[in-house]
């Protein structure tokens, strides 16, 4: 068995996105993963769009209806960044779907990444910087819901704040959020998780990297995850539009085999979402999402 990647060529995003939001990098990095030989027929997953159940475990029954029925005031549009319209919902659902797959798939195998995800800002009434509905989150709560997992650990290292999980875990002593993030970027208001780690403006990779090492295993060892979803941003690059950090290639891919090592040297099963990357350089926006893919599949490969 090779390392389960789920991917749907509908994460290829048609509709207009926001100024700054790369729709075609989903289509780029699966092209770049069976280019790579990371995908083949055997070891690539195909999601379905999350149901209305699984959605209301986390968000609001009102939010989920006005997101179906294109009913959200211009102003929540405008916080989510885009219109949302059918496309629009259809793929957040599918994105929320592969997620749940990716969780389902670390569990029985051990790893398990997904080629989109990562909607952090989307909080449980609304949607806010291109996320509609916050996909790990409600993996998250499908997961416990079946009884499939207790407690848990998400590792966010998107270059943004991911506010919204940790909002909607605010009160949940089992989903122990941590974040690594800029404190120049949005969200002008972040709001609290279990431990955030808010690095200034233009800070590189050796001080990236030591925070990273200094917290990440003792919350491993202390809050004892069943499994840990890991949103993988790549907006810290240095050459990102929007993130503030200034990581290069070679500190991302260190972070990534970090992480992915530590879960599994500990034997803790980790789903990866692909999270943020900001850039008019699509090859190198796809290169650098199949950074986690490639670091869990390298270590898949050899157990
Ligand atoms: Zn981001």
């Amino acid at each position: 068995m090779r390392l389960p990647i789920i991917h749907h060529p509908d994460y290829a995003v048609s509709f207009p996105g926001g100024r700054h939001f790369p729709g075609d990098k989903f289509g780029q990095l699966a092209q770049y993963l069976r280019r790579t030989g990371c995908i083949d027929e055997k070891n690539l997953f195909v999601p379905e769009e999350a149901c209305m159940d699984w959605l209301s475990l986390v968000h609001c029954p009102r939010y989920i209806e006005a997101v179906a029925g294109q009913t959200l005031d211009r102003a929540a549009e405008r916080r989510i960044g885009f219109p949302v319209t059918p496309w629009a919902a259809y793929r957040t659902r599918l994105s929320a779907g592969g997620a749940v797959l990716a969780g389902r798939l670390a569990l029985q195998y051990g790893a398990a990444c997904n080629t989109a995800g990562g909607g952090h800002h989307a909080h449980r009434d609304f949607g806010a910087g291109y996320c509609i509905f916050n996909d790990v989150a409600v993996a998250l709560a499908v997961l416990r819901h079946e009884g499939l997992i207790t407690r848990a650990l998400v590792v966010d290292l998107d270059v943004h704040q991911g506010d919204g999980t940790a909002a909607i875990f605010r009160n949940d002593a089992d989903i122990f959020t941590f974040s690594i993030h800029c404190s120049d970027n949005f969200p002008g208001r972040k709001s609290p998780g279990d431990l955030d780690i808010a690095l200034p403006k233009g800070t590189g990779d050796a001080d990236y990297l030591k925070a990273l090492a200094i917290h990440l295993p003792g919350i491993l060892d202390h809050h004892g995850p069943g499994l840990v979803f890991f949103n993988a941003g790549i907006d810290p690059h240095e050459k990102d539009d929007l993130g503030k950090l200034k990581l290069t290639e070679a500190g991302i891919r260190i972070r990534d085999q970090y992480v992915v090592d530590a879960c599994m040297a500990r034997g803790i099963p980790i789903a990866s979402v692909i999270g943020g990357g900001y850039s008019s350089d699509k090859p190198r926006l796809a290169r650098l999402h199949a950074s986690v893919i490639e670091a869990a599949f390298s270590r898949f490969s050899s157990v």
